[in-house]
């Protein structure tokens, strides 16, 4: 298992300072409905030096209570790879009143690329890119457990651990294919998707 450190709703101060280009970042929640299943769980990949943390979130927590946190997640600087960020972005602006800035999304920059399937799950792009298998049985366990089983730690951490390695594939194919301007418009409406999402405009707008 990686090496990681565990925190309560927040990370401490003196963290902060080493991040510096970019971190991978996942959320565990009680579900998938935002507004009934709260968030347990934030991991966070420092993509500079390798480190982890898990920062677990108590019930009804104050949003004020994690100022470094919302400091890191919402620096203009410091890229954040999410899978779906969709959803661990609405999450944490529900739950923390975060609002996530300088956004990578493996799902969405997959779609662009990898036309020739329907398969974007984390696992897909892991096994495809880099040749590994990922569990996700802990996907569905209760992650508003006190104290948090092995397996579930191990899981937590893989979610987070190849996302770099992911954005940089992608990314790189981004620009061969010449399709930044349209992933950065899609990321600039992210936002404004994830508000109506809050909102219960969680479908295709466009749509017939
Ligand atoms: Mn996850």
């Amino acid at each position: 298992m990686s090496n990681y450190q565990l925190f309560q709703n927040d990370l401490p101060k003196q963290i902060l300072k080493t991040f510096k280009t970019s971190i991978s970042v996942d959320t565990e929640t009680m579900g998938l409905v935002i507004k009934r299943d709260r968030l347990c769980l934030v991991q966070i990949k420092n993509n500079s030096d390798g480190e982890n943390y898990l920062i677990q979130i108590n019930d009804k927590i104050d949003p004020k209570k994690c100022q470094n946190l919302k400091t890191l997640l919402e620096n203009k600087k410091i890229l954040k790879i999410f899978h779906y960020a969709r959803f661990d972005i609405a999450v944490l602006k529900h739950y923390l009143k975060i609002n996530v800035n300088n956004i990578f999304c493996t799902k969405i920059a997959s779609k662009l690329i990898r036309t020739y399937t329907n398969r974007h799950g984390l696992k897909d792009l892991i096994s495809e890119f880099l040749k590994i298998d990922i569990d996700k049985k802990e996907q569905s366990s209760n992650w508003s457990n006190k104290s948090l089983s092995k397996d579930q730690i191990w899981y937590a951490l893989n979610d987070v651990k190849y996302l770099h390695e992911i954005y940089q594939v992608l990314n790189a194919e981004l620009k061969k294919k010449s399709l930044i301007k349209e992933y950065d418009e899609i990321i600039s409406f992210l936002k404004t998707k994830v508000r109506l999402d809050l909102m219960g405009w969680d479908f295709d707008i466009y749509s017939h």
